[in-house]
């Protein structure tokens, strides 16, 4: 890898910090479920709401905690992650981490699982981080 590779990996994008009002650089899609909740037109329970992350119980549960971790801004999935979201996600699994210590699973562990596209059993197409905990998991998923 050459000085000028290394470069273009170097951009620090600082959106995640800055608080945006609600909307970063995707905004949001006004048909979207989870932008809809997001902007409290839906009622959810909300575990955690910052300037770019928002945390909800699951509507149907599938573990004692099963909890929604999702960026504000409209992002349809993980296949649209770019470096520049390095920041967006590392705030996202730090806020996880914490809330899975404040919800007392920590200790014995959990997990955090993101379904991608119709294979991957996605049904939300809004970026959101599945953790769940509370109970023993197997392996391989379904
Ligand atoms: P996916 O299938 O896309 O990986 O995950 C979507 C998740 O959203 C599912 O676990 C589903 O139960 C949850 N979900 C769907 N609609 C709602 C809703 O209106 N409110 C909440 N809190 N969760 C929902
Ligand atoms: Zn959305």
């Amino acid at each position: 890898m050459t000085d000028s590779d290394a470069a273009e990996v170097a951009p620090n994008d600082s959106s995640a910090q800055a608080p945006s009002g609600g909307e970063g650089r995707r905004g949001r899609d006004p048909d979207c479920l989870f932008c809809r909740i997001v902007a409290d037109e839906i009622a959810a329970t909300k575990v955690h709401e910052d300037e770019s992350i928002v945390g909800i119980r699951d509507i149907a549960p599938r573990a004692p905690t099963h909890v929604l971790f999702m960026p504000r801004e409209h992002i349809p999935s993980a296949t649209d992650l770019t470096v520049a979201d390095g920041p967006l996600l590392g705030r996202l699994f730090s806020v996880a981490a914490d809330f899975a210590r404040s919800e007392g699973i920590a200790d014995n562990g959990y997990r955090i699982v993101a379904n991608v596209g119709r294979w991957g059993g996605q049904t939300v197409e809004h970026l959101h981080f599945h953790l769940l905990g509370g109970r023993s998991m197997s392996w391989p998923p379904g």
